[in-house]
């Protein structure tokens, strides 16, 4: 009475002598796997007992070889899995359960059946966990996300592209199109770094995401551990937060510090952070305008007093077209290169006139006629009995007044009857003084060279007609003018 039932498995070999038989060792090798889907468990046949009435069958349960308890009827087990599917299946209606582990029935022909039915369902019910059907995802070979089929795991793929993309430009790049236009942009690739993969599974369901979270897990990533190196000016409460720890989390990371050690720049501490699991390698092309900025070029003059600048030309901004080639990994630019330009509008460049004439502020000793032309219309000497402190000059080509020698502007305003005056200080012990200007074109401090324009013949003050009323001093003494022109 040797029966083979199902599928032979190794080392299922058990020895039995009944008690009152002297003549025969009955061998019975009865072996069998049943994997554990309900339907092959009641599949197995009993042993025909009808040959037998004294004797019973009993089941002996094993899973990966160990013994879990022994029944006295297959079905007892069969309804605790079934029990336990129905229950996961009522939690997760969408997902298809199976059971993660084979069991294995050794029946046994006894003439005093020894079971405990009790005992040996606690043990079913705490030894095998209900799985469900799920598909893994793996980047790079390594499984990180599970979802409950490969419908959705090909969702969670084209919805991570479409995080960066628009899912026009997607489609019809995946549909074989060379560019894609869209918006400002000409999408050219869209394609993932890592080597993304799936594959059936089975697993708890507690493991299995929905396609939202499977992309937010695949994006966000896992923490990982990091070195940072100390910088100028942080303290260790700083760097935690900074990286999103707390300072007790910060410490137990690194346990070779405690709250008040110091740390110097350069240090390296160990921190955590998320990486993300997948990149989405976005590549795209765009056409920008974009300002050609003028120069501006300086031309030095030495004919203008430095201190002068004038604009000689202004500036205008040119124009061109730049196509530039654009990488992006989950959103942020990784490399940027311009691949053509083209001139729409030249700039024009601004040129300015920077003077760089020095002018000395000490007089050479020689006074040159302050006036254009003209003639002295009345000495120095003693007039309508009063001195004449200087002389006076009319009847010039055009009013410009000049300073007679290089210096510096002592006095410039209005005073009683010379009217609108200048005093230049010639820093060599000689002044001159200019009166009844009409107007005066310097201000107090300012160096001034021989010849140049200090302001315009008038008739301010006490004075009858246009002229200029010109006076010198040499060491504070009053001299004659002629003396000098
Ligand atoms: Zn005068």
């Amino acid at each position: 009475m040797v029966q083979f039932l199902q599928k032979m498995t190794a080392n299922m070999t058990r020895l039995f002598q009944p008690p009152h038989s002297n003549k025969t060792i009955k061998k019975a090798i009865i072996a069998t796997s049943v994997v554990a889907t309900l339907s092959i468990g009641s599949v197995y046949a009993a042993n025909d007992k009808d040959k037998d009435k004294d004797v019973d069958t009993v089941y002996h349960i094993y899973s990966e070889g160990n013994l879990l308890g022994t029944v006295s009827d297959k079905t007892v087990i069969n309804d605790v899995l079934k029990k336990k599917i129905k229950e996961a299946e009522n939690t997760y209606s969408e997902l298809d359960f199976s059971i993660d582990d084979q069991i294995t029935y050794v029946p046994e022909r006894v003439y005093t059946p020894l079971y405990d039915n009790k005992e040996a369902i606690k043990n079913v019910n705490s030894s095998f966990n209900v799985l469900a059907d799920a598909e893994g995802i793996a980047v790079d070979g390594k499984a990180v996300a599970f979802v409950s089929n490969k419908e959705e795991a090909d969702r969670v793929i084209k919805r991570l592209k479409m995080k960066y993309v628009p899912e026009k430009v997607l489609t019809e790049l995946e549909n074989g199109s060379k560019e894609v236009k869209y918006d400002d942009f000409v999408y050219i690739d869209v394609h993932l770094e890592e080597n993304v993969t799936s594959a059936a599974e089975k697993v708890v369901p507690e493991d299995i995401l929905s396609v939202d979270k499977a992309v937010e897990l695949l994006v966000k990533g896992t923490l990982q551990p990091k070195k940072h190196v100390v910088k100028e000016g942080e303290v260790l409460g700083q760097i935690a937060n900074d990286n999103g720890l707390t300072l007790a989390q910060f410490l137990k990371l690194n346990p070779n510090l405690n709250e008040e050690a110091t740390i110097h720049i350069g240090d390296e501490v160990n921190i955590q952070s998320y990486e993300p699991l997948v990149h989405v390698a976005v590549e795209k092309n765009a056409v920008r305008n974009e300002v050609i900025p003028f120069e501006t070029e300086v031309i030095e003059d030495k004919t203008v007093f430095k201190g002068t600048t004038n604009v000689k030309q202004e500036g205008v901004n040119g124009e061109k077209v730049v196509r530039y080639s654009i990488i992006e990994k989950n959103g942020s630019i990784a490399k940027k290169v311009v691949v053509d330009e083209a001139i729409v509008k030249e700039p024009t460049k601004k040129i300015m006139i920077k003077g760089t004439k020095v002018i000395p502020s000490r007089g050479t000793g020689n006074l040159s006629w302050p006036t254009v032309g003209g003639y002295i219309s009345s000495p120095m000497g003693y007039r309508w009995g009063r001195q004449h402190k200087g002389i006076d000059i009319a009847g010039p080509s055009n009013y410009t007044i000049m300073a007679a020698d290089n210096g510096k502007i002592e006095s410039a305003g209005y005073d009683g009857g010379y009217g609108n005056k200048i005093v230049i200080n010639h820093g060599n012990g000689m002044k001159t003084l200019y009166g009844h200007l009409s107007k005066i074109e310097v201000k107090v401090g300012q160096t001034v060279s021989k010849g140049q324009k200090i302001g315009v013949m008038g008739s301010t003050g006490n004075s009858t007609g246009t002229h200029l009323h010109f006076e010198v001093y040499e060491n504070g003494k009053l001299v004659n003018p002629r003396k000098q022109l």
